[in-house]
């Protein structure tokens, strides 16, 4: 009886190749959408010239929706300046309230400058 087995590597069998050794480049996702409001997330290479407008699958121009996700983590490390903390946690009307407020409150002498 003959061996019809197949020996050795599989037909249309794994590529050699690994996907560990692959470093992704820095990258940007842009999240366009359509007047249908189909959500298109492309990811660009962070060198990449990024298109203001993209065909959507049902035809139509898609736009950016300005939401912009970094996806390398590197580029995160960089620490935010003071005033980036400051304007992620409270509005500019808010930060101008605050301002005049103790501004008033240095002029009419209940504050003091630290010094
Ligand atoms: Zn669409």
């Amino acid at each position: 009886m003959a061996d019809n087995s197949f020996k050795g590597l599989a037909i249309g069998g794994k590529s050699l190749e690994s996907d560990e050794a692959i470093n992704f480049a820095a990258r940007f996702e842009i999240e366009y959408i359509c007047s249908n409001k189909h959500i298109t997330i492309l990811p660009f290479s962070a060198e990449a010239e990024i298109p203001p407008e993209w065909e959507c699958r049902c035809g139509k121009i898609a736009y950016v929706n300005g939401n912009v996700t970094h996806t390398s983590k590197k580029k995160n490390n960089r620490s935010k300046s003071h005033w980036e903390m400051l304007i992620s946690r409270r509005s500019e009307e808010e930060l101008e309230n605050n301002l005049s407020q103790r501004l008033k409150m240095l002029t009419s002498g209940k504050i003091h400058r630290g010094l």
